[in-house]
Protein backbone atom coordinates (compact mmCIF):
# COMPACT_ATOMS: atom_id res chain seq x y z
CA UNK A 1 0.00 0.00 0.00
CA UNK A 2 1.42 3.69 -0.71
CA UNK A 3 0.84 5.86 1.89
CA UNK A 4 0.47 9.93 0.72
CA UNK A 5 3.90 11.60 1.72
CA UNK A 6 3.85 13.98 4.35
CA UNK A 7 1.59 11.32 6.32
CA UNK A 8 3.83 9.50 8.38
CA UNK A 9 5.26 13.02 9.54
CA UNK A 10 1.47 13.60 10.20
CA UNK A 11 0.69 10.71 12.59
CA UNK A 12 3.60 11.26 14.44
CA UNK A 13 2.82 15.00 15.29
CA UNK A 14 -0.69 14.09 16.26
CA UNK A 15 1.05 11.05 18.41
CA UNK A 16 3.08 13.73 20.00
CA UNK A 17 -0.42 15.88 21.08
CA UNK A 18 -1.36 12.70 22.71
CA UNK A 19 -3.97 11.03 20.05
CA UNK A 20 -4.29 7.54 20.63
CA UNK A 21 -7.08 6.57 18.12
CA UNK A 22 -7.87 7.76 14.86
CA UNK A 23 -10.76 7.02 12.76
CA UNK A 24 -10.34 7.25 8.91
CA UNK A 25 -14.02 7.91 7.74
CA UNK A 26 -14.76 6.52 3.60
CA UNK A 27 -15.63 9.92 2.06
CA UNK A 28 -20.13 9.25 1.78
CA UNK A 29 -20.53 8.62 -1.84
CA UNK A 30 -21.47 11.98 -3.96
CA UNK A 31 -23.98 12.37 -6.19
CA UNK A 32 -22.75 12.00 -9.91
CA UNK A 33 -21.79 15.50 -11.60
CA UNK A 34 -24.73 16.79 -12.92
CA UNK A 35 -23.51 16.84 -16.81
CA UNK A 36 -23.44 20.20 -19.28
CA UNK A 37 -25.92 22.71 -19.12
CA UNK A 38 -28.76 21.96 -21.46
CA UNK A 39 -27.18 24.74 -24.26
CA UNK A 40 -23.66 23.25 -24.16
CA UNK A 41 -25.41 19.57 -24.50
CA UNK A 42 -27.24 20.55 -27.37
CA UNK A 43 -23.95 22.66 -29.20
CA UNK A 44 -22.35 19.45 -28.16
CA UNK A 45 -25.30 17.26 -29.86
CA UNK A 46 -25.22 20.08 -33.13
CA UNK A 47 -21.27 19.51 -33.30
CA UNK A 48 -21.48 15.20 -33.45
CA UNK A 49 -24.44 15.56 -35.79
CA UNK A 50 -21.52 17.61 -38.30
CA UNK A 51 -22.55 17.95 -41.89
CA UNK A 52 -24.32 14.81 -41.98
CA UNK A 53 -24.42 12.25 -44.36
CA UNK A 54 -25.73 9.71 -42.82
CA UNK A 55 -28.88 8.97 -44.63
CA UNK A 56 -30.25 10.24 -47.98
CA UNK A 57 -31.95 12.90 -46.96
CA UNK A 58 -28.55 14.66 -47.03
CA UNK A 59 -28.96 14.61 -50.61
CA UNK A 60 -31.89 17.37 -51.31
CA UNK A 61 -30.82 19.64 -48.23
CA UNK A 62 -29.87 23.24 -48.27
CA UNK A 63 -28.88 22.65 -44.62
CA UNK A 64 -29.33 20.86 -41.48
CA UNK A 65 -32.24 21.84 -39.72
CA UNK A 66 -31.51 21.33 -35.65
CA UNK A 67 -34.01 22.71 -33.68
CA UNK A 68 -34.62 26.25 -32.05
CA UNK A 69 -35.59 27.70 -28.81
CA UNK A 70 -35.38 27.78 -24.83
CA UNK A 71 -32.83 25.33 -24.17
CA UNK A 72 -34.09 24.94 -20.92
CA UNK A 73 -37.88 25.09 -21.93
CA UNK A 74 -40.46 22.56 -20.03
CA UNK A 75 -42.55 22.78 -23.18
CA UNK A 76 -41.00 20.76 -26.22
CA UNK A 77 -42.68 20.51 -29.38
CA UNK A 78 -41.63 17.67 -32.27
CA UNK A 79 -42.41 18.17 -35.95
CA UNK A 80 -42.09 15.82 -38.87
CA UNK A 81 -39.63 17.18 -40.67
CA UNK A 82 -38.53 20.56 -42.31
CA UNK A 83 -40.20 21.97 -45.34
CA UNK A 84 -39.27 24.17 -48.36
CA UNK A 85 -39.25 27.17 -45.74
CA UNK A 86 -37.46 25.57 -42.95
CA UNK A 87 -34.77 24.06 -45.54
CA UNK A 88 -33.64 27.77 -46.28
CA UNK A 89 -33.81 29.11 -43.34
CA UNK A 90 -32.49 26.96 -40.89
CA UNK A 91 -35.03 26.79 -38.59
CA UNK A 92 -37.81 24.81 -37.54
CA UNK A 93 -41.34 25.79 -38.15
CA UNK A 94 -41.08 28.88 -40.13
CA UNK A 95 -43.16 28.93 -43.19
CA UNK A 96 -47.17 28.57 -42.80
CA UNK A 97 -47.40 25.19 -40.77
CA UNK A 98 -44.98 27.49 -38.42
CA UNK A 99 -47.65 31.03 -38.17
CA UNK A 100 -50.29 28.62 -37.58
CA UNK A 101 -47.64 26.31 -34.80
CA UNK A 102 -46.84 30.06 -33.17
CA UNK A 103 -50.59 31.16 -32.46
CA UNK A 104 -51.00 27.66 -30.87
CA UNK A 105 -48.87 28.46 -28.75
CA UNK A 106 -49.60 31.49 -28.31
CA UNK A 107 -53.42 30.89 -27.68
CA UNK A 108 -52.18 28.70 -24.49
CA UNK A 109 -50.10 31.75 -23.57
CA UNK A 110 -46.64 31.30 -24.01
CA UNK A 111 -44.66 32.39 -26.54
CA UNK A 112 -41.91 30.44 -29.13
CA UNK A 113 -39.25 31.57 -27.28
CA UNK A 114 -40.78 29.72 -24.43
CA UNK A 115 -40.55 26.38 -25.62
CA UNK A 116 -38.09 24.22 -28.12
CA UNK A 117 -38.80 23.22 -31.00
CA UNK A 118 -37.31 20.20 -33.12
CA UNK A 119 -38.25 17.98 -36.05
CA UNK A 120 -37.90 13.72 -35.97
CA UNK A 121 -35.55 14.36 -39.12
CA UNK A 122 -33.18 17.02 -39.45
CA UNK A 123 -32.84 17.75 -43.44
CA UNK A 124 -36.27 18.53 -45.80
CA UNK A 125 -37.56 15.25 -47.54
CA UNK A 126 -38.06 15.33 -50.95
CA UNK A 127 -41.34 16.85 -51.79
CA UNK A 128 -42.24 17.21 -48.12
CA UNK A 129 -43.00 13.30 -48.28
CA UNK A 130 -43.38 11.97 -45.13
CA UNK A 131 -39.41 10.71 -43.61
CA UNK A 132 -39.26 6.67 -44.21
CA UNK A 133 -38.37 4.13 -41.26
CA UNK A 134 -34.82 4.07 -42.44
CA UNK A 135 -34.00 8.03 -41.94
CA UNK A 136 -36.44 8.23 -38.62
CA UNK A 137 -34.14 5.27 -37.54
CA UNK A 138 -31.25 7.35 -38.04
CA UNK A 139 -31.93 10.75 -37.29
CA UNK A 140 -34.07 10.88 -34.31
CA UNK A 141 -31.44 9.64 -31.87
CA UNK A 142 -30.34 12.76 -32.48
CA UNK A 143 -33.66 13.86 -31.62
CA UNK A 144 -33.91 11.84 -28.39
CA UNK A 145 -30.23 13.37 -27.43
CA UNK A 146 -31.58 17.23 -27.61
CA UNK A 147 -34.81 16.09 -25.42
CA UNK A 148 -32.74 14.33 -23.19
CA UNK A 149 -30.58 17.53 -22.73
CA UNK A 150 -33.51 19.92 -22.23
CA UNK A 151 -35.16 17.37 -20.29
CA UNK A 152 -38.89 19.60 -20.90
CA UNK A 153 -41.46 18.53 -18.56
CA UNK A 154 -43.74 17.68 -21.39
CA UNK A 155 -43.63 16.85 -24.76
CA UNK A 156 -46.11 18.18 -27.42
CA UNK A 157 -45.88 15.36 -30.84
CA UNK A 158 -47.34 17.54 -33.67
CA UNK A 159 -49.02 14.63 -36.17
CA UNK A 160 -48.27 11.36 -36.62
CA UNK A 161 -44.46 10.48 -37.63
CA UNK A 162 -43.76 12.22 -34.29
CA UNK A 163 -46.19 10.74 -32.33
CA UNK A 164 -45.00 7.38 -33.84
CA UNK A 165 -41.72 8.56 -32.91
CA UNK A 166 -41.81 9.29 -29.58
CA UNK A 167 -44.51 6.64 -28.22
CA UNK A 168 -43.13 3.64 -30.64
CA UNK A 169 -46.66 3.22 -32.11
CA UNK A 170 -47.61 2.35 -35.26
CA UNK A 171 -51.14 4.19 -34.01
CA UNK A 172 -52.80 7.44 -35.82
CA UNK A 173 -53.13 10.71 -34.95
CA UNK A 174 -56.34 10.48 -35.00
CA UNK A 175 -56.91 7.59 -32.11
CA UNK A 176 -53.89 8.87 -30.14
CA UNK A 177 -54.29 12.95 -29.97
CA UNK A 178 -55.50 14.03 -27.06
CA UNK A 179 -54.14 11.20 -24.71
CA UNK A 180 -51.12 11.20 -22.60
CA UNK A 181 -48.17 8.93 -23.74
CA UNK A 182 -44.71 9.08 -22.12
CA UNK A 183 -41.48 8.86 -23.68
CA UNK A 184 -38.32 7.95 -21.38
CA UNK A 185 -40.38 9.19 -18.06
CA UNK A 186 -41.52 12.26 -20.08
CA UNK A 187 -44.94 12.70 -20.77
CA UNK A 188 -46.10 13.07 -24.03
CA UNK A 189 -49.46 14.98 -25.68
CA UNK A 190 -49.90 13.44 -29.20
CA UNK A 191 -51.92 16.21 -31.13
CA UNK A 192 -53.15 17.42 -34.78
CA UNK A 193 -49.63 18.68 -36.90
CA UNK A 194 -50.41 22.42 -37.59
CA UNK A 195 -50.03 22.18 -41.14
CA UNK A 196 -53.22 19.57 -40.96
CA UNK A 197 -54.93 22.43 -38.92
CA UNK A 198 -54.31 24.64 -42.33
CA UNK A 199 -56.07 22.07 -44.25
CA UNK A 200 -59.23 20.92 -41.83
CA UNK A 201 -59.72 24.04 -39.98
CA UNK A 202 -62.39 23.11 -38.46
CA UNK A 203 -63.81 24.23 -35.28
CA UNK A 204 -63.52 21.00 -34.00
CA UNK A 205 -59.77 20.18 -34.91
CA UNK A 206 -59.46 23.80 -33.46
CA UNK A 207 -60.85 23.08 -30.26
CA UNK A 208 -59.28 19.38 -29.85
CA UNK A 209 -55.47 21.07 -30.61
CA UNK A 210 -56.64 23.57 -28.12
CA UNK A 211 -57.86 21.47 -25.36
CA UNK A 212 -54.30 19.10 -25.91
CA UNK A 213 -52.27 22.27 -25.44
CA UNK A 214 -54.24 23.11 -22.48
CA UNK A 215 -53.91 19.85 -20.99
CA UNK A 216 -49.80 20.28 -21.96
CA UNK A 217 -49.58 23.44 -20.10
CA UNK A 218 -51.42 22.28 -17.30
CA UNK A 219 -49.08 19.23 -16.88
CA UNK A 220 -46.17 21.39 -17.63
CA UNK A 221 -47.32 24.05 -14.50
CA UNK A 222 -48.00 20.94 -12.00
CA UNK A 223 -44.66 19.55 -12.86
CA UNK A 224 -42.73 22.52 -11.99
N1 LIG B 1 -43.49 20.82 -40.65
C1 LIG B 1 -42.75 20.16 -39.74
O1 LIG B 1 -43.11 19.07 -39.32
N2 LIG B 1 -41.64 20.73 -39.31
C2 LIG B 1 -41.24 21.92 -39.71
O2 LIG B 1 -40.20 22.36 -39.25
C3 LIG B 1 -42.02 22.59 -40.65
C4 LIG B 1 -43.14 22.03 -41.12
Amino acid sequence: MSVAPGIIEWLRYLRELGVEDLRIGVPAAQPPLAGPPADARLREIRAELGDCTRCKLCNGRTQIVFGVGDPRARMMFVGEGPGADEDAQGEPFVGRAGQKLNEMIRAIGLDRKDVYIANVVKCRPPDNRTPEPDEVATCSPFLFAQIEAINPKVLVALGSPAARTLLGTRVGITQLRGSWGSFRGIPVMPTFHPAYLLRAYTVENRRSVFEDLKAAKARMERDS
